[in-house]
């Protein structure tokens, strides 16, 4: 099989020829449909953050497949079914944080892409158990960012407590953006729109936002309050700056939600003063769990979501790697695979 893998931080990625992972007793064996391009795989190719993946890995946690195989222990899949292998590979079930509905803050979990292997391959192994079903009605070039930028927007809207007419500002309109504009509206918020490049911006309006603010061309936090501030601002921009700015547009008992990871940790200049005075929370939001994920699809199958996005070959991992660092493309790429001959099932 055809997999892209990571073989050092500072080269490209390595289209390579693989033997078909056989799955372990309680995983299922996944060949891949499509799977999208996340900003975090950028972030793990080139080694950003505290935490490194061990090389070399293949990265790819917004994974579509059927499940061909599964393990000898596997009782809660099925041959033939379609899934998703998201960012959660696996987790303990059985710790605080797995029992009171907080599984993606687990200790003991396991992330696709980054600790054990992703979907940027023809074929993955996943834990069955963190698989989630894949509704009809969604095609998989759909389903797959929904898979993380879906979730994670989703949660992260969930998190902030929205209330109807909640001024909601959505900083960086790419994979992540482009959807957290449309659930801050099923929410019940209205959407002020912040990026760098213009097209973005435009997306967002036609996705609903009713204002936006070109941070490249216009000092936004003047320009946030001169709308009258932000109740909800969700941070989806790797960089520090926009954190900063974000905090600085909050009005009176607004809630910064903080989703983007800029490389080296990041740091944030907070004045504790405005925080305590202006009655100001500050959270940090991680993915969202696997029952997350199913309302996301349950979204998408009603028809209350769109997922934009633009497919490429695997085989292009680097130049879709360029394209989305440079900001020239629609919200997600996506990788497309090609249909690979089945290979017999391990039971
Ligand atoms: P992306 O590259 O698709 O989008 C980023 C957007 O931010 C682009 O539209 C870009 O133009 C814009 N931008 C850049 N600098 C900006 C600035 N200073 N102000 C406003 N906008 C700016 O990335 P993505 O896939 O949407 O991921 C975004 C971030 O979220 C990454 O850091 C990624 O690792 C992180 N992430 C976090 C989680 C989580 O669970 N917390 C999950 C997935 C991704
Ligand atoms: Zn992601
Ligand atoms: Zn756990």
């Amino acid at each position: 099989m055809k997999a892209a893998v990571v073989t050092s931080f500072s080269d490209p990625l390595q289209i390579v020829e693989r033997d078909v992972p056989a799955p372990g007793a309680d995983q299922v064996l996944v060949r891949l449909e499509a799977c999208g391009l996340c900003h975090t795989d950028i972030h793990a190719s080139t080694g950003d953050w505290p935490v490194q993946p061990a090389l070399p890995f293949v990265p790819g946690h917004e994974g579509i497949g059927i499940v061909e195989g599964l393990g000898s222990a596997v009782t809660s899949r099925q041959v033939g079914e379609r899934v998703a292998i998201a960012w959660l590979g696996s987790a303990c079930g059985a710790c605080r944080y797995c029992i009171d509905g907080r599984e993606a803050l687990c200790e003991s979990q396991q992330n696709s892409g980054y600790s054990i292997d992703g979907a940027f391959a023809e074929y993955a192994v996943a834990s069955a158990d963190y698989v989630v079903p894949v509704p009809d009605g969604i095609t998989s070039v759909e389903a797959a960012p929904l898979s993380c930028a879906g979730v994670t927007t989703y949660k992260a809207m969930k998190v902030a407590r929205i209330q109807p007419t909640e001024r909601v500002g959505v900083f960086g309109i790419g994979g992540l953006g482009h959807l957290a504009v449309q659930y801050a509206q099923i929410m019940g918020g209205s959407v002020v729109a912040i990026d760098i490049q213009q097209a973005k911006l435009d997306l967002a309006l036609e996705l609903g936002a009713e204002h936006v603010v070109n941070a490249s061309t216009t000092e936004p936090v003047g320009a946030l309050e001169a709308l009258g501030g932000l109740d909800v601002a969700v941070v989806l921009a790797a960089s520090p700056h926009a954190f900063e700015q974000a905090f600085a547009a909050l009005r009176r008992g607004g809630r910064l939600v903080c989703v983007a990871l800029p490389a080296d940790g990041g740091a944030m200049q907070i004045p504790i003063f405005e925080t305590v005075i202006k009655g100001i929370s500050i959270i940090g939001s991680i993915v969202g769990t696997r029952q997350d994920l199913v309302e996301v699809f349950a979204l998408h199958a009603a028809g209350r979501t769109r997922v934009i996005s633009e497919t490429r070959s695997l085989d292009d991992v680097n130049e879709a790697i360029a394209d989305v660092l440079s900001g020239s493309i629609p919200a997600r790429l996506v990788f497309e695979y090609a249909a690979v001959p089945v290979v017999p099932t391990t039971r």
